[in-house]
Formats: structure tokens, sequence, C-alpha cells
């Protein structure tokens, strides 16, 4: 799950990192209440405006705006809110921003220049460790730095059985070349984002730019946090946290009935049970010239009402012009789940794709002989190849 950037920063906060502060707000009255307030709070005369939409670039696609009033305040919100933001990391379509950041302005004149500095801590798959990544070259191009200039992106690696070390974190304020106030309050700053990020069981924490204030301090403009998901449970303040209007509609109605759906861009719809063998379906729909349409696991009770539901969303897709369903009979029994396609099957009415379904396991040749026999435009098969094969005969 994604957070927005105000909630991300919210957590840090939470952890003793210090934050640009802002006010969320929904429309353009609300954004000059907001601030009003903001600058009681912070003594600030400037704004940044900032679309609250989960994805990065917003600067280049022009939904972080600097305001020097209360009027400009006013004006930027009205362009912001409602509008749809197309960045680097969008869609063409862009994305809707239904509201917006109020913060400080930070990069306010003094004895130095504003330095911005890239900082991020995730999880290293392959080496089964949390790094930080950081680089002095923060800011709006930091894609381009990480692609012509891989060599100003450094890591540190985290050691899980004795944590983030102290030499560690002043490693990184010395090689960011930070000195004085600034160097300590960057180790601060590493430690408690590294905090921030295991203590809310994250998978990513990006913080582009970290800015060096002209007086010295180290705050986090930005923050784009990733948490995985299978730690929701004990985390129900962030879960709570979750806007669905970010997400893909299809795979949250999916989500809603125990169906783990993600849509793709082939022509050949799948159903499948338990997540590795779906992905060996792929596999085999692509070795057999053909192109899935989708990921879907209808999981380990592929009875009637999510069979029929599974159905529904795959044909949603435009694109879909055959359905592969593999199904496993191993506790479920494939009679059982033959008769749900059928009973879906006649509910939904008019299926205009053919449905090659493949059932193996306990009761496999029963299942055959059902839906064989159900009358309906739908193929069986008990080798999965045979399957491959006759769903690249019927799509061409
Ligand atoms: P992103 O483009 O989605 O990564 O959004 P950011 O939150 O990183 O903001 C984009 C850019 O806006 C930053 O890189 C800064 O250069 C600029 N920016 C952010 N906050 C302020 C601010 O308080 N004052 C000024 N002048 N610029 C800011
Ligand atoms: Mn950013």
């Amino acid at each position: 799950m994604n957070l927005h950037e105000y909630q991300g920063k919210e957590i840090l906060a939470g952890y003793g990192v210090r934050v640009q502060r802002g006010l969320v707000a929904t429309t353009s009255e609300e954004a000059v209440a907001q601030a009003q307030k903001l600058s009681e709070d912070t003594g600030t005369s400037w704004w940044v405006v900032k679309a609250q939409v989960h994805a990065g670039g917003r600067g280049k696609g022009g939904g972080v705006k600097l305001a020097k009033s209360l009027d400009e305040v006013r004006d930027r919100a009205n362009d912001i809110i409602g509008m749809n933001l197309v960045t680097p990391q969008t869609s063409a379509e862009g994305k809707k921003v239904h509201q917006v950041l109020i913060a400080e302005d930070v990069y306010y004149p003094g004895d130095s220049e504003p330095e911005e500095y890239y900082m991020s801590v995730l999880l290293d798959r392959q080496k089964g460790r949390n790094m930080i990544m950081y680089s002095t070259e923060g800011g709006m191009d930091i894609e381009e730095v990480a692609e012509k200039t891989p060599h100003l992106i450094f890591t540190e690696e985290v050691d899980p059985s004795v944590g983030l070390q102290d030499f560690q974190a002043r490693r990184i304020a010395f090689n960011l070349g930070t000195s004085g106030m600034a160097f300590k309050e960057m180790v601060k700053f590493v430690k408690s984002l590294y905090t921030a990020y295991e203590g809310i069981d994250a998978s990513l924490f990006e913080i582009n730019p970290v800015l060096k204030t002209s007086d010295d301090k180290i705050l986090a403009v930005d923050s784009k946090v990733t948490i995985d998901d299978n730690s929701l449970f004990r985390h129900k303040d962030i879960a709570e946290m979750r806007d669905l209007r970010e997400e893909d509609p299809t795979e949250v109605e999916a989500g809603e009935v125990g169906l783990n759906f993600v849509k793709l861009d082939g022509n050949v719809g799948c159903m499948v049970n338990g997540a590795g063998l779906a992905m060996a379906t792929m596999d085999i729909i692509k070795m057999a010239g053909g192109n899935p349409a989708n990921f879907l696991d209808v999981g380990g009770t592929a009875d009637a009402a999510r069979v029929e539901k599974a159905f529904r969303i795959i044909l949603r897709d435009q694109g879909v012009k055959a359905i592969l369903v593999n199904i496993f009979g191993g506790i479920v029994r494939c009679d059982r789940v033959a008769q749900g396609i059928v009973d879906a099957y006649k509910n939904i009415g008019d299926i205009p794709v053919p449905i090659i379904v493949r059932l193996q396991g306990t009761n496999a040749e029963e299942a055959k002989k059902l839906i064989d026999e159900s009358g309906l435009k739908v193929h069986s098969a008990i080798q999965l190849k045979e399957a491959a094969a006759l769903v690249q005969e019927l799509v061409g």
C-alpha cells in the first residue's frame, strides 16, 4: 500500500524527523484558511501548494507551485485541485487531484544556499537486507542522476542482527558533505528515518529532496512511502490511511471479495487457484504464443460465487479474447469447481469469448464430464499444455 506525501510526513514527524510542515485542503477556500493557520503556527509568509496523488514527478507536471500571498494560494489551489496531473510517473491521462498540501516555504534565503539531497530506505531482496541509498544530487532530476552518473548515488547496507549503527549514520552525513550543526542534524535525521521505516514495516521510504535549509536545518520536503500489505493487520492506524481513489477500481473490487487480481495488457484472461500456479499458467500461455490479460488468483475456495465474480471482472476487459481456467483440485474437488463454472456461466448469460477449462487433481475426470455435457461454449482439457494450445488455436 502506498501513502500520500502528507501521510508519510505525519508518520515521520511522529518519529522525530523534522519535516516541511503543511496542512491538507480539498477546496481553494480551505487552502487559504489552512495557509493562514500554518502562518500562525510556523511564521511562514510564503507557501507551496502541492498536489497529493500517488505519483512522483509532480513538480515537473505542474503539481507543485509556490505562492507568495493568500490570493496566490487561492489561485494555485484552484488550478491544481481537480486537475488531471500528468507526470513522468503517471499514464498519459494523468491522475485526478482531490486534495492539496499547503506547506510552509522552506527555501528561504539566509547565510548559505539551501541544498537538496536524496535519501531512501528500501529492502534489497537479493541481499535480504535493508539499504539506505543517498546522494548529494537530490531534487527533481534524480532519475537522470541514476541513469547518467550512478556513481553519485551511495548505499549503506544495514546488518539485520545489529541494526543501523551510529558510525553508518555519521558516514552518510559525512559523504553528503555536511558539517557543524547540519552534520549533527543529518545523523539524527538518518537514524530517525530508519527507525520510522522499521517501525511501520515499510518496504520503501523515499525522501527527495532532503533539504539543508539556509540556516542548517535538515528536513524532509517530500515523502514517498510503501508499506508491506502483510503488516497492515498490526498497523490499524496506517491501514486507515488507504486512499482507494488512487488505486485501480477493478483491483479494489476484486480485493473486496478475496480475489487477487492484477490487470495486464494481453488477450487471454486467466483464472487460477494459487499464486504460483497463476504465474506458471501465464508462462505457459506465453510459451504457446499468447499473452495473459491478467493475473487472477481465486484462492483456495473456488466456489461458484467467486468464480462468477472472477468471470465478471475478467470480462470487463474488452481486450480479452479467451479465458483459460486452470484449477488444481487438492483440497477443493474439481467437480465442485466445474459445477461452479457451469452455474456462473448460466448466471452471467451470454459470455462472448470461448472458455477453456483445465481441471487437474481430485475428481478431474468427473469434472471434465460435467463440462463436456453442459452444452456450453466451454472447452475442457486435462493437460495444461493441451489447454494452452487450445487457447492459442481459438484466439488465432
Ligand atoms: P515531486 O516533484 O513529486 O517529487 O514533489 P516534491 O515534493 O519533491 O517537490 C518538487 C520540487 O518543488 C522540489 O524538488 C523543490 O525544488 C520544490 N519545492 C518544494 N518545497 C518547496 C518550498 O518550500 N519552496 C520552494 N521554493 N520550492 C519548493
Ligand atoms: Mn520529490
